[in-house]
């Protein structure tokens, strides 16, 4: 009963009704589809000797139905199957002390701990952390500089996702730097692989005047949820979620997976069964690097009902998930094929009740966001205090620096550190009487304040540097498209500049005012860096898939290109028509 329960509104890759009518159950005997169904590489059947646990279970399920389908599995997902992730630890440090790196599918498996073998780019690991809500403490920060130093590159990068990384960590460092993680309450788990990625809020979450709520505490929440619910890493492919809660900066909720929006129900807009207060908007299936945001479902969710809820969401796309086609296994196929009502209703059985719907003419969503909020000093809503935006170009801070912000944020601040999806850091709750103290303490260590409006908005992946995939050297070609325009141009607005390495699109280059993704190009006999170039994209109340322009522009050229085209939008620009939109 338990397992029919469960396996209720199971389907591979489409109809959830289907799936509904014609559940195979796995029984005591035999397969559902007649195949023999093999777990741990083909040592143990599901012949009644065998009980299989629920993830197990579905990972056979979908096996079972891929199998049905004539498709096949796609490698990673057999290699799942021959051999769990999550129980790799020992295999990881054993591999560590011989100093040696993963082969074949184990380098895929041991990225869901964190660490990444990236060569031929760098032969090396990378290691992602996990930063709910992009905050840390200063002893925190200070330990991972020193981490860094002993065991990785000495640097560290921030990323898109308000998270950090490691990077050029040798073999026999590996094992340092897991420990190393822990001994400042930091983890790496799934922070790669098919699994949850870090969780996402409001960098000004609860020092922001014009928030609705505060969403850092959710987003932690959220995190031990997914830590806690070993389900939540049997996903066909990688997952975001984010929590907005209405501010200054925005969390780019809408290009996540799922997405939480804070909004409010005016009294004259409550019923009986709909209290006046703040709740948050569900919108899904954000995935921009495939031209998609996140839309919305109409379901509106209390801050206690969105764990729940997302546990519910991401237990039906493991299990509606395609298993098959890398290119096909995100939340967006799913409900592309499904439709959002038949999902919304597997979701609804999947937790087991019916979920709120509003319609949108009873909210007020804020229109709060300053797109230079992120950068520079500004009043925090607590009186007497203020809040730094520290511009770290392309994301990368020396262990040297690091520290010294841990200094400055534990001096002058509360000695919280948080970083922002703008690849970039901000040190609340200063003394506004210490304001200009702070600012020399910052450009003393080689770190800026203030930002052009090119550079406060410039984001980039970490491309061939440091990516296998990257077509081009990213945030190199980034920093010298930021100078070309800054040598020549004063914005009164901010533009922002997305510079992506391949289809990934780490850097989001969809959605950024201009946006840049890697390519090679053909120049004599030789194919060197370049890019695609498009236009015109945007989050939030400015929501649009940015066009292409500009095909196979050399890297060396795209200064001088773009140059041209903000040049020509001063130059013909009508009164108040902003760069783009
Ligand atoms: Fe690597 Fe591509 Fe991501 Fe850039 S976008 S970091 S090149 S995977």
């Amino acid at each position: 009963e338990e397992q029919k329960q469960f396996l209720s509104g199971f389907a591979f890759g489409s109809d959830v009704a289907r799936a509904v009518s014609n559940l195979p159950i796995i029984s005591g005997s035999g397969s559902p589809t007649g195949t023999t169904l093999k777990v741990g590489g083909g040592a143990s059947t599901i012949d009644g000797s065998v009980v299989a646990s629920r993830p197990e279970m579905l990972a056979l399920q979908a096996q079972a139905d891929a199998e049905a389908a004539g498709k096949k599995l796609s490698i990673e997902e057999k290699a799942k199957r021959e051999k769990n992730p999550l129980d790799m630890w020992d295999e990881i440090i054993a591999r560590s002390n011989a100093g040696t790196f993963p082969k074949g599918t184990d380098v895929f498996l041991t990225k869901f701990h964190g660490l990444f073998h990236v060569a031929p780019a760098q032969d090396s690991f990378m290691c992602r952390m996990r930063i709910p809500g992009g905050v840390l403490h200063a002893w925190q920060f200070r330990g991972l500089a020193d981490l860094s130093d002993r065991s990785a590159g000495g640097y560290i990068d921030v990323t898109t996702r308000a998270n950090l990384q490691f990077r050029e960590i040798p073999a026999d460092q590996a094992a340092h730097i897991l420990y190393g993680l822990r001994d400042v309450d930091v983890i790496s788990l799934g922070s790669g692989g098919d699994n949850i990625r870090n969780c996402t809020a409001s960098t000004l979450s609860g020092i922001d005047g014009t928030e609705l709520v505060e969403t850092i505490p959710l987003a932690k929440r959220m995190h031990n949820y997914i830590l806690n619910h070993r389900e939540m890493y049997g996903l066909p492919r990688k997952f975001n979620i984010a929590f907005d809660g209405g501010g200054k900066v925005s969390a780019l909720d809408d290009t996540n997976d799922i997405g939480f929006h804070a909004v409010l129900v005016t009294p004259e807009h409550a019923s009986e069964d709909l209290l006046a207060g703040v709740y948050f908007q569900l919108t899904l299936g954000g995935i921009t690097g495939h031209k998609d945001f996140a839309r919305p479902t109409g379901v509106l969710l209390t801050a206690d009902e969105c764990y729940e809820v997302a546990g519910g969401i991401v237990r039906v796309f493991v299990k509606t998930g395609d298993r098959t086609d890398r290119k096909k296994a995100r939340l967006k196929y799913v409900l592309d094929d499904m439709g959002f009502d038949l999902f919304l209703e597997a979701v609804e059985k999947q937790i087991g009740r019916k979920l709120r719907r509003v319609d949108q003419s009873r909210l007020s969503v804020p229109h709060n966001e300053d797109r230079s909020a992120h950068v520079g000093f500004h009043l925090q809503k607590q009186p007497g205090l203020s809040y730094v935006g520290v511009v770290l170009p392309v994301g990368r801070i020396t262990s040297d620096q690091a520290r010294s912000l841990a200094d400055i944020a534990q001096r002058y601040g509360n000695g919280e550190i948080r970083f922002t999806v703008w690849q970039n850091l901000i040190i609340p709750f200063i003394a506004n009487e210490d304001i200009n103290e702070v600012d020399e303490k910052i450009r003393a260590i080689g770190l800026n304040t203030q930002a052009s409006s090119f550079r406060a908005g410039l984001v980039a992946c970490t491309g061939s540097a440091g990516c296998k995939y990257a077509a081009a050297d990213t945030k190199a070609n980034a920093m010298a498209i930021a100078e070309a325009l800054e040598s020549q141009f004063e914005l009164d607005q901010p533009i922002n500049i997305h510079v992506t390495g391949c289809h990934h699109s780490c850097a989001q280059h969809y959605i950024g005012d201009i946006g840049l993704i890697g390519c090679k190009v053909e120049r004599g006999d030789d194919m060197v860096d370049g890019y695609h170039i498009h236009l015109g994209g945007g989050w939030g109340d400015r929501q649009g898939i940015a066009r292409l322009l500009f095909e196979y522009v050399v890297a060396e050229d795209c200064p001088q290109t773009i140059a041209c085209i903000v040049g020509g939008y001063l130059e013909r620009r009508q009164e108040g028509e902003s760069f783009v939109q």
